[in-house]
């Protein structure tokens, strides 16, 4: 490569011309190399890519001809790594230290061990999906999972299998369409005023009454709504009360709601059926976890709603999907819309639920992540954010360890905080913005957030078999400078 190194200050003309060719950079024996695990169109791909990279350096100011002579030297690691980074997944596995538990931009729930297994049996070969072992005849890929969750919510919530339905669908806002859609098309929903909220991600109550075609008909204040309201505005045309549980946000002072028991007595006494969007999923209390209060889906079952919609992969700790519970003639109503076929869930949808509902079923509950995650002892947590941040000791990075307050998240419970420990991580010379940046840019990421001026880990959300690999990873780490 002729650079001329002896001179400091080189014309960007000149550097330019000083940069290889494509083929000159294609014979060099690394990049050779390189043809055994890749195409030579994608290689060639590649050093172009390097070379306009080396381009752009140049054009935007690269000081000395010394600078790029070694830049050039150095073209076959990065055409290796361009190579490498177009073979890798764009999905992939991050480590979540933001301390919410279900973090929707990171996937929400991780499914168990058990799950996944189940899910790649299934998914590798075929399966009974739809075929009835005993009478090999066809059968419906709703018995994968509707005895399981019929079994787990009957007796609490005081009915039997026999009169009540489960179906699963994509996730709860398809399940709560599909219900509007099926049961209340050209009718009036009565809806609290307090309750036309906007769940996250674009999921807005009165837009999803407007798609399924029911005609909205509000009762009550945003901050105050009273059986009476909703009394009040019963009539001929009425298909159906909604209600909505207010999962990701809460009201406080001058509020008043009904209970779900007075209005489903409203409802039983009119002939008219109560749906509610419950969205969490729970299936046990919190309590044992230290969280009183949010609510079960046993618990408006035992109310005695006639259909409940929630998540699958919130908490309940499972895959996406939308579970609808509730009232034989009702669920069969739902089933049968053609719209039902439209948000059909596939097998590794049925096999990670199934899965996860037989643990329930054998109250395995430390081996569903969400739940491990909620009863890791705050102390332990403590000691791995102290080895964590033992080992940052001689690194460019500050490491102390700091008590914080984790979240449930995915929309579930603003207001429960998990106590929790976090390794707090500063550097000299570089912004918190651009140290989060760098451990977005680690492998695999690593998901922290900011708080007064410093990032926070949150080892509550992180897998302590990974541990290792993150301090391993925090040692090398190296921000660089304009976080974007
Ligand atoms: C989360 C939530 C939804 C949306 O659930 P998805 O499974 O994400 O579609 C709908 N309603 C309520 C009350 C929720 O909490």
């Amino acid at each position: 490569m002729a650079v001329k190194a002896d001179r400091m200050e080189a014309s960007a003309q000149e550097l330019y011309r000083a940069l290889p060719s494509v083929n000159e950079v294609l014979l060099r024996e690394a990049v050779q190399a390189l043809l055994l695990d890749y195409s030579r169109n994608e290689v060639v791909d590649a050093i172009r890519k390097a070379l306009e990279g080396l381009r752009g350096e140049i054009a935007s100011g690269l000081g000395a001809p010394t600078d790029l002579s070694s830049r050039i030297d150095a073209l076959p690691e990065s055409i290796e790594e361009i190579l490498r980074r177009g073979h890798r997944y764009s999905l992939r596995k991050v480590i979540n230290a933001t301390g919410v538990l279900l973090h929707t931009n990171l996937g929400r729930a991780p499914l168990s061990r058990k799950a996944m297994e189940h899910v790649a049996e299934v998914a590798c070969g075929y399966s009974n999906l739809e075929l009835d072992l005993d009478r090999g005849e066809r059968g419906k890929r709703d018995v994968h999972t509707e005895p399981l969750l019929l079994a787990l919510v009957a007796e609490a919530a005081g009915f039997t299998a026999e009169t009540h339905r489960a179906i699963v669908v994509n996730n709860c806002a398809a399940a709560t369409h599909l219900t509007l859609d099926a049961l209340a098309r050209g009718r009036e929903v009565l809806v609290s005023r307090g309750e036309l909220v906007e769940i996250g991600g674009g999921f807005r109550i009165p837009e999803i009454l407007e798609a399924s075609g029911a005609v909205i008909r509000e009762v009550g204040t945003t901050n105050r709504t009273r059986v009476a309201d909703y009394q009040a505005a019963l009539s001929a045309n009425t298909a159906m009360i909604l209600r909505v549980h207010q999962s990701n946000f809460s009201m406080d002072g001058f509020v008043e709601r009904p209970s779900l028991r007075e209005i489903v007595a409203l409802g039983a006494k009119n002939n008219i059926p109560v749906f509610e969007d419950q969205g969490t999923g729970l299936l046990r209390s919190l309590a044992d976890y230290g969280y009183p209060g949010e609510p079960t889906m046993v618990e408006s079952l035992a109310a005695g709603c006639d259909v409940v919609a929630a998540s699958g992969d919130k908490l309940l700790g499972g895959p996406q999907c939308g579970i609808l519970i509730g009232r034989k003639p009702v669920i069969d109503r739902i089933r049968a819309h053609p719209l039902f076929r439209t948000a059909r869930v596939d097998k590794l949808t049925y096999a990670a639920l199934e899965a996860t509902l037989l643990q329930y079923r054998s109250c395995s509950f430390r081996e569903i992540p969400l739940f491990r995650m909620l009863a890791a002892d705050t102390e332990e947590i403590a000691s791995r954010c102290a080895r964590v941040a033992a080992a940052l000791a001689d690194s460019s990075l500050a490491a102390e360890v700091v008590e914080v307050e984790g979240m449930l998240g995915g929309g579930t419970s603003p207001k429960v905080r998990l106590k929790s420990f976090a390794v707090a991580l500063n550097h000299a010379s570089h912004s918190p913005e651009e140290i989060l940046r760098a451990l977005r840019l680690l492998e695999p990421p690593v998901i922290g957030r900011i708080d007064a001026d410093r990032v926070l880990l949150d080892l509550r959300t992180v897998d302590p078999e990974c541990d290792h690999d993150l301090m391993q990873s925090l040692r090398a780490l190296e921000p660089s400078q304009g976080a974007s």
